[in-house]
């Protein structure tokens, strides 16, 4: 009997498929970015493809099917998402990958990690003013002068710790760089997105901690030591207020606050990958 019970049943994950089909496929989208392409088909360089995966092959073995080597992939997107090499294709899944970075280890700061890293200190450069005040709003520590130059930067990210935030490439391959992220996407939500999800923060913001102009944390402060400087509205409705010391300026929950809590609590969606908030692997987001 349970012989021919197996005899008719369609191939286990395949079913209507073919009795003499041994093998169930999958399609997923592929996309290859730079160097990577030199391993690839002609016809499949620079430009998405669908290919035909085994049911259950790991994103590494497709890759390495396609003919690039494991140990030149640094950052796996599966539906924009970053993945390690165990993750099983599923049908319709969109791949980029991504080749290593040259001149400085980043691979830390690329793969999903199961613990936010300790300390996350930024500097951004000059062309990244609205990352940078995004990050300051999620509570980031970020430095950002735009009239930083490379040797700069370079100067603060080693003296400080802090990570190098950029879009140009030749800035991280400075010898004297040794933490470095480059920014794929191009708007500053989407690269705020981008940052929590690489660097696995979206559970380490807190907002509107830090002054948005100097950078420096807030402090709590009495009400009464700010109240002459209060508008007469928002002295009859707000309790709580900080300051920061560096500027001086007073700062209270109002619509603003409520504004940037909802924008921040957008990216931190988009991050953990919501479908409607999230740019996806769509190349057109990507350099
Ligand atoms: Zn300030």
């Amino acid at each position: 009997m349970p012989s021919r019970i197996s005899s008719v049943a369609p191939p286990k994950g395949d079913v209507g498929a073919h009795q003499e089909r041994t093998t169930a496929t999958v399609v997923a989208t592929f996309r290859f970015y730079e160097e990577l392409n030199d391993f690839i088909a002609r016809d499949r360089r620079r430009r998405e493809f669908d290919f035909d995966c085994a049911t259950d092959a790991t994103v590494k073995h497709v890759i390495e099917a396609l003919g690039v080597p494991h140990t030149e992939v640094e950052l796996i997107l599966v539906n924009g998402v970053s993945v390690d090499f165990a993750r099983r294709l599923r049908h319709g899944d969109r791949v980029s990958v991504y080749p290593k970075f040259e001149a400085f280890d980043i691979s830390p700061l690329l793969r999903l990690r199961p613990y936010p890293l300790r300390v996350t200190r930024f500097v951004a450069d000059a062309h990244l003013g609205g990352l940078a005040h995004l990050l300051r709003m999620a509570g980031f520590d970020t430095v950002y002068d735009n009239a930083a130059d490379d040797v700069e930067i370079q100067r603060i990210s080693g003296s400080d710790e802090r990570i190098v935030l950029t879009r140009d490439r030749d800035l991280l391959k400075r010898r004297g760089i040794s933490r470095g992220c480059y920014v794929y996407a191009q708007k500053p939500d989407a690269q705020l997105s981008e940052i929590l999800t690489r660097l696995d923060l979206a559970g380490s913001l807190r907002p509107l901690s830090r002054c948005l102009k100097c950078n420096a944390p807030l402090v709590s402060v009495d009400k009464a030591q700010v109240i002459d400087a209060l508008p007469p509205r928002v002295r009859d409705r707000q309790h709580d207020f900080s300051t920061c010391q560096v500027c001086r300026r007073v700062f209270w929950e109002g619509s603003h606050w409520r504004h940037m809590r909802e924008r921040l609590a957008k990216a931190v969606s988009a991050a953990a990958g919501e479908p409607e908030l999230h740019p996806g692997a769509d190349s057109s987001i990507f350099r």
